[in-house]
C-alpha cells in the first residue's frame, strides 16, 4: 500500500454556506452590496477555495473588507407627501450698524494684529459707510444609508442560524434611528446568515509559530549577548552560562495563540449590516458687490431669516434675491436626485441667513482707506491697513 500523506487540514470547497438573499457577501468588512455576485472571488483573506462565501439571497453584492456601494432602498411604501409651498415671506429687515460699532470692531481687529499701529483707528475719520448685506442659503439632507459586509469572530459555541430561515432583506431589518440631523452609526448582525468555518490562518490549530524567536522558544541572553560568559570570564548568572533564555512572547513554547480565532481554531462567519445616519449639506452665498471675498463669509454667522424642515422640502419661491431662489431650486433637485438613489432621505432642512456686510471708508493722513465689518460677530477685514510696522513692503 502506498503511504499517503494526509494533510492535517483539508479545506472544503465552499467554506461559507449559501444564505438566501446574501449571495456574494464577502468576508472582512465593508463592501457595500451593489454589484450582484460580482465580487465573490476576491475576499480579503486568502481563500482556500474559489467560492469562499455563501450566496445569501437579497445580499448578493455583499463583500468582505470594504469598498462596495450602498444598498438602494426599496421605493417608499406610502406615497410621498405633497410638498408645501414656502410660507409667505417675512418683512425683509436690513439691519445696519452705527459708526461707533464699526469703530469699536475696527479697534479690536487692529489690536489683535501685532504689527498694526492703532493710530489710524484713533485718528482716522470715517467718511462713508455702505451696506452690502447678502444672503446665505443652506440645504441639509438627513440620510439613512445601509451596506453589508461579511464578518467573522472566534467561534465559542454561539448559536449558528444560517439557512434556518431566509435572511430578512437589508432594508427590512429594524433599527433605532437617532433624532433628525444627528449623525450616528449602528451595526446589526443579520439574522440567519451565520455559519462555522475553520480558521485558515492557523489551519484549525489555534496557534501559529512565534515570530519573535522564530519558533525556537529561545532567545539570546541580553546580559552576555549569548556567550554565556561575563567579561570577567565568569559564567553569566542571568542565563546560567547557557547564553539562551526562554522567549517571553511565547513563554518558550515556540508558538503563539492565533489572533484571528483567539486559539479556537474555528470562526463564526456572518453578515453585518452597517447603518449610517448622516447629513449632506450645501451652501450658496448670493453675490454682493462689496469687494469682500466670499470665503470670508464662511467664518461668520448671519441673522436667520427663514428656516423650514420637513420630509422633502420644496424649492423656495418668491424670495427677493432671484439667485437664492434659483440656488434653492437647483440644490433641492440635486439632493433629491443624488441621495435618493443610494440612501433613504429622512428629512430635509433649508435656511436663509442674512449676513450683514458694512464697507467703511475712512481717511487717515489725507489718504482714503477701507475696511469691512461683517457677520453677527462683527468680524473685520482691512484690505489696505496703512500703518503696519513690520509687514509693509517699502
Ligand atoms: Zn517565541
Ligand atoms: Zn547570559
Ligand atoms: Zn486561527
Amino acid at each position: 500500500m502506498a503511504n499517503f500523506h494526509v494533510p492535517p487540514y483539508a479545506p472544503p470547497a465552499a467554506i461559507f454556506n449559501t444564505v438566501p438573499g446574501y449571495a456574494g457577501t464577502m468576508s472582512g468588512g465593508g463592501a457595500m452590496a451593489a454589484p450582484p455576485a460580482a465580487s465573490i472571488h476576491t475576499p480579503l483573506y486568502a481563500p482556500p477555495a474559489a467560492n469562499m462565501f455563501n450566496i445569501v439571497p437579497g445580499y448578493e453584492g455583499t463583500a468582505a473588507g470594504g469598498g462596495g456601494a450602498y444598498i438602494p432602498p426599496p421605493p417608499p411604501s406610502v406615497p410621498m407627501p405633497v410638498p408645501e409651498q414656502a410660507p409667505s415671506q417675512p418683512d425683509w429687515h436690513i439691519p445696519s450698524i452705527s459708526e461707533d460699532r464699526a469703530r469699536e470692531a475696527f479697534a479690536a481687529y487692529v489690536s489683535s494684529k501685532c504689527c498694526y499701529s492703532s493710530d489710524p483707528v484713533k485718528d482716522g475719520v470715517i467718511t462713508n459707510m455702505e451696506s452690502f448685506n447678502t444672503y446665505r442659503y443652506r440645504l441639509e439632507t438627513f440620510l439613512e444609508s445601509r451596506s453589508t459586509e461579511w464578518s467573522q469572530e472566534p467561534y465559542t459555541g454561539q448559536p449558528v442560524d444560517g439557512g434556518v430561515q431566509p435572511a430578512p432583506g437589508p432594508w427590512l431589518i429594524a433599527a433605532q434611528p437617532p433624532a433628525f440631523f444627528q449623525e450616528h452609526k449602528q451595526t446589526i448582525k443579520v439574522p440567519f446568515t451565520s455559519s462555522v468555518k475553520n480558521c485558515d490562518l492557523c489551519q484549525t490549530k489555534g496557534k501559529k509559530p512565534c515570530t519573535t524567536c522564530n519558533r525556537t522558544g529561545k532567545r539570546n541572553c541580553t546580559s552576555c549577548n549569548g556567550s554565556g560568559n561575563r567579561e570577567s570570564g565568569q559564567h553569566c548568572v542571568n542565563c546560567r552560562g547557557t547564553g539562551r533564555k526562554n522567549c517571553l512572547k511565547c513563554s518558550g513554547s515556540g508558538s503563539c495563540q492565533c489572533d484571528t480565532c483567539h486559539g479556537k481554531g474555528k470562526l463564526l462567519i456572518f453578515i453585518n449590516l452597517n447603518i449610517k445616519w448622516s447629513i449632506e449639506k450645501d451652501d450658496f452665498v448670493a453675490q454682493d458687490s462689496s469687494g469682500l471675498k466670499v470665503e470670508k463669509l464662511e467664518e461668520v454667522s448671519g441673522k436667520e431669516l427663514f428656516k423650514e424642515a420637513q420630509y422633502m422640502v420644496y424649492p423656495l419661491r418668491g424670495f427677493p434675491d432671484v439667485s437664492v431662489a434659483q440656488a434653492s431650486e437647483r440644490l433641492v433637485k440635486d439632493h433629491q436626485g443624488k441621495y435618493a438613489q443610494t440612501s433613504r432621505i429622512l428629512q430635509q432642512r433649508q435656511t436663509i441667513e442674512l449676513i450683514p456686510i458694512t464697507k467703511v471708508n475712512y481717511k487717515w493722513k489725507g489718504n482714503p482707506y477701507v475696511y469691512y465689518v461683517f457677520g453677527n460677530e462683527f468680524k473685520v477685514k482691512a484690505v489696505d491697513y496703512p500703518d503696519q510696522c513690520c509687514c509693509s513692503v517699502m
